[in-house]
């Protein structure tokens, strides 16, 4: 996707902050942080959004989720954290290229806004 902001950050077109990264996830820091830590984590290839997961994304997702179980370690948040996905413009998706939210470093309130 030659206009997707997120594509080009895996291409290194556009800098970001890397925080980790596997043969097919990048994890990189929100630049508009809404928590202390504040990582969004993402397949380098182009997926719109969660919506267009199926059982052939099992691996990967494995591995998306495995990357942010590190991080959360990494990041010493074992009192908690949240793992959120939005999924198109009601729920606030701004960036049409599945990203996780990794969030945390204080409490949080539900539901969220
Ligand atoms: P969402 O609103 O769920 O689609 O999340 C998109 C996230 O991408 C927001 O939290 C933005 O702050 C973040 N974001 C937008 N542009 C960049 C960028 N260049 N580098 C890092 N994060 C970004
Ligand atoms: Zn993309």
């Amino acid at each position: 996707m030659n206009d997707c902001l997120f594509c080009k950050i895996v291409k290194k077109e556009i800098p970001s902050e890397t925080v980790a990264e596997t043969e097919r996830a990048l994890a990189f820091k929100d630049i508009n942080p809404g928590a202390p830590t504040h990582v969004l984590v993402i397949p380098k290839e182009h997926i719109p959004s969660a919506q267009e997961l199926d059982a052939a994304h099992g691996d990967l997702l494995g591995e998306l989720f495995e990357l942010m179980a590190k991080i959360a370690s990494d990041a010493g948040l074992s009192r908690g954290h949240r793992l959120v996905t939005n999924v198109g413009p009601e729920a606030g998706q701004s960036v049409d290229h599945l990203h996780f939210h990794v969030l945390g470093g204080r409490p949080m309130s539900w539901p969220p806004g």
